[in-house]
């Protein structure tokens, strides 16, 4: 379980009693350096480095760094909020030392997630970790409720050496085929290897459908340490590709058609040790606040789209029939409902039960999406909220007016739209505070800017390369 506890200047106590012994511990094995990790806004992956030997210092005052990047745009671009976006201020970054792990993929380096706080020693109301820990907090003091989650990576492998920008697929056997699982055999058996060393258990990998695409799957664990794993694994993917002279791309659409890269989550609520998605008298054995959850979280996937697919090139993947589930409907193992809900095999169920979210890609800042979705579903808890009848089938075949009577509705098909949608959602606001709502807000106007005037093709190209 991660430590919800905020970071203090000075150190929090515990992390001062075993730093020295971790220092110690990573130099012996050669560990040169540490990455200090944290998403953006924008869902772009951002580091500062520290040698090994300033790990301690990181952990009692924290590494600088500028608030700005909160509004920095996937090209490293600059949009402003009322707070943020200035070239004023710092921050000092705290390394979780729960979920410092050697690198196995790029020797002679360590990786932790941060905690971005004040000068003062404050929380960084633009920091998403933070945001994260706050939600779970808060759910366990007023709702009595944990949560498991997991976030499903797929990413497309191409040859390092295709020109500059263009993706060349480096497996061309057929989707889910043994041929490609032969292509990039030493590949994901050195990436397997890598994952195992760093303490990722992972539950399967496997050839996917797209050109060039595979899928790993890891255990679930608690939300904070689930939105961490998704970064490391995904550090992992491209560092062990790299020294096969292979090039991975996380986006959400490698290309304009076709289906792209998603980054499900699997989420799953529980009270006392117990899954609420098991053993209920509600449909497949919810109980009837796991029903509620689920019907908060679908009620508010318009709006939340805008936190799930935060990308203008989400939309060229967020297509009907193309498993990314892009109606408000819920279905049991239904690949084109956005909530599927996983009921998990006979005398697993009370372990495994969970609902997976579908239309959530990897550009999604992993923090953001886990927090935003438990915000809305814990809305539909206090609410008691009913679920709707459930799908069966893809619900692309439905027309208007069966639709409506199923209170089926099609996902936004465009930022802007996503946009419109979580500007008028107060739930979502509320959870993420004015000044991350303001961010989101600005980040994803500023990324629909940037591509205005762009085709679909020119839209994919724009952020192929950037996830
Ligand atoms: N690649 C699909 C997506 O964009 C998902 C395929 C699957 O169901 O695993 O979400
Ligand atoms: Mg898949």
């Amino acid at each position: 379980m991660t430590t919800l506890a905020d970071p203090v200047p000075g150190g929090r106590p515990g992390d001062l009693r075993r730093v020295a012994a971790l220092t110690a511990g990573l130099a012996a094995r050669g560990v040169r350096g540490i990455v200090l990790a944290y998403v953006d806004t924008a869902g772009v992956g951002r580091v500062k480095t520290i040698p090994t030997a300033r790990l301690e210092a990181a952990v009692s005052w924290g590494v600088g760094m500028s608030p700005v990047f909160d509004t920095f745009l996937a090209d490293d671009s600059i949009v402003t909020t009322d707070v943020l976006g200035s070239p004023d201020g710092d921050l000092r970054l705290y390394p979780d030392l729960d979920q410092l792990v050697a690198l196995a993929g790029q020797p002679g380096w360590a990786w932790a997630p941060v905690d971005r706080i004040t000068q003062d020693g404050e929380r960084h109301p633009g920091c998403t970790r933070t945001f994260l820990r706050r939600i779970v907090a808060d759910a366990a003091e007023r709702h009595g409720l944990a949560f498991k989650a997991a976030i499903e990576i797929e990413w497309a492998v191409g040859l390092g050496s295709a020109p500059a920008g263009e993706f060349a697929p480096a497996a061309r056997g057929p989707a889910y085929g043994a041929i490609r699982q032969v292509e990039l055999s030493d590949y994901t058996a050195d990436l397997l290897a890598a994952l195992a060393e760093q303490g990722v258990d992972v539950d399967q990998i496997h050839p996917e459908y797209a050109a060039g695409q595979f899928e790993v799957s890891v255990g679930a664990l608690d939300p904070v340490a689930a939105a961490d794993r998704s970064v490391l694994v995904r550090q992992t993917i491209r560092a062990v590709a790299q020294r096969h002279g292979l090039r991975v791309s996380f986006a959400p659409a490698v290309f304009a058609e076709g289906v792209g890269n998603g980054g499900h989550v699997h989420l799953s609520c529980w009270r006392d040790g117990v899954n609420l998605h098991a053993g209920g008298a509600g449909r497949y054995g919810m109980t009837a606040e796991a029903e509620s959850f689920a019907a908060g979280v679908l009620a508010r996937l318009p709006a939340l789209t805008a936190v799930t697919a935060p990308s203008p090139a989400s939309y060229l993947r967020l297509k009907p029939s193309q498993w990314a589930g892009v109606f408000t409907a819920w279905g049991r193992e239904t690949r084109e409902a956005a909530l599927r809900m996983v009921t998990g095999t006979a005398g697993r169920r009370d372990q495994d039960a969970n609902m997976e979210v579908k239309p959530v890609d990897l550009a999604a800042n992993p923090y953001l999406a886990l927090g935003c979705l438990i915000a809305a579903g814990l809305d539909g808890v206090t609410a008691g909220r009913p679920l709707p009848e459930e799908i069966t089938g893809d619900p692309a075949r439905f027309g208007g007016d069966e639709a409506a009577a199923l209170g089926v509705r099609r996902l936004p098909t465009s930022l802007p739209q996503a946009v419109a949608e979580f500007r008028a959602d107060e739930v979502l606001r509320t959870a993420l505070g004015p000044v991350l709502a303001d961010a989101v807000t600005a980040v994803r106007l500023g990324e629909a800017a940037a591509v205005e005037g762009l085709d679909d093709a020119q839209v994919a190209a724009a952020y192929r390369w950037t996830y």
